[in-house]
């Protein structure tokens, strides 16, 4: 067995610990929490370490990287979107994401119902919010989440699964909290407008230093990357 493989186990078995035990704390179990691993910059060798060991669920932040790894990787996986996506580029993930976590604003939304109901398909997005405030960040404001949702609720191509958010990193996870608890009151409130075509059951929060706070405050799926496959080398 390979080195990687030793490391990645381990690292995986650590990040289940944390995972279920966070769940605990917030009344769930582990299996309501989705792990999406998110292998950016990481090789296709490594990546078939972490599908070996059970993970379905992979992140990609880039499309022209998630659409070399779907070739190669070539295994019965989920594809996530995780990172800003320019409009121009939603034609080349159409068949294959399973879910876009980043959507963010109407036009992107508008060019993947175009490019959904040309593939027939309907595809699975999370809108993304800056909750922080962030300028660096992309994401729709809060206050206007709700009218975004609305407006997409309108293309029969797309089905609105939940929302995202990036909290600012920071050395102390905590500071993360507020922000979760935000998205999370953001994703109650639109819950209950019970908007057709719109099902919010996904709240994705919480990154590698952070998931188990986002977990304390209702996330149901953490991307994570460095502490699955250690520090990303550009
Ligand atoms: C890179 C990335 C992650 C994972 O970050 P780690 O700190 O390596 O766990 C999660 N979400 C998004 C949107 C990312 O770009």
């Amino acid at each position: 067995m390979s080195e990687d493989y030793v490391y990645i186990r381990d690292n995986l078995g650590e990040i289940k610990r944390k995972v279920a035990a966070a769940a605990e704390r917030s009344g769930r179990k582990a299996e309501d929490i989705t792990i999406i691993a998110v292998t950016k910059t990481i090789d296709a060798d490594r990546i078939l370490r972490v599908i070996d060991e059970g993970i379905v669920n992979l992140g990609e932040n880039r499309v022209q990287e998630l659409c070399e790894k779907y070739d190669i990787i070539n295994r019965t996986c989920n594809w996530h979107l995780i990172g800003h996506l320019q409009t121009n580029k939603v034609k080349y993930i159409i068949e294959k994401i399973s879910m876009i976590h980043s959507v963010d604003r109407m036009d992107l939304a508008l060019e993947i119902q175009k490019r959904a109901e040309k593939a027939g398909r309907i595809i699975d997005i999370l809108v993304q919010v800056n909750v922080s405030g962030e300028k660096s960040k992309f994401g729709i404001a809060p206050e206007e989440a709700m009218e975004l949702v609305r407006g997409i609720a309108a293309l029969k191509n797309i089905k609105v699964r939940g929302l995202m958010t990036i909290a600012p990193y920071s050395e102390d996870p905590e500071t993360s909290r507020p922000v979760f608890r935000g998205l999370k009151k953001i994703f109650v409130d639109i819950g209950k407008e019970n908007i057709d075509n719109i099902d919010m059951g996904f709240l994705s929060m919480g990154m590698s230093n952070d998931f188990e706070i986002a977990i304390e405050e209702g996330a149901n799926m953490v991307r994570i990357g460095t502490s699955i496959f250690g520090q990303r080398h550009y």
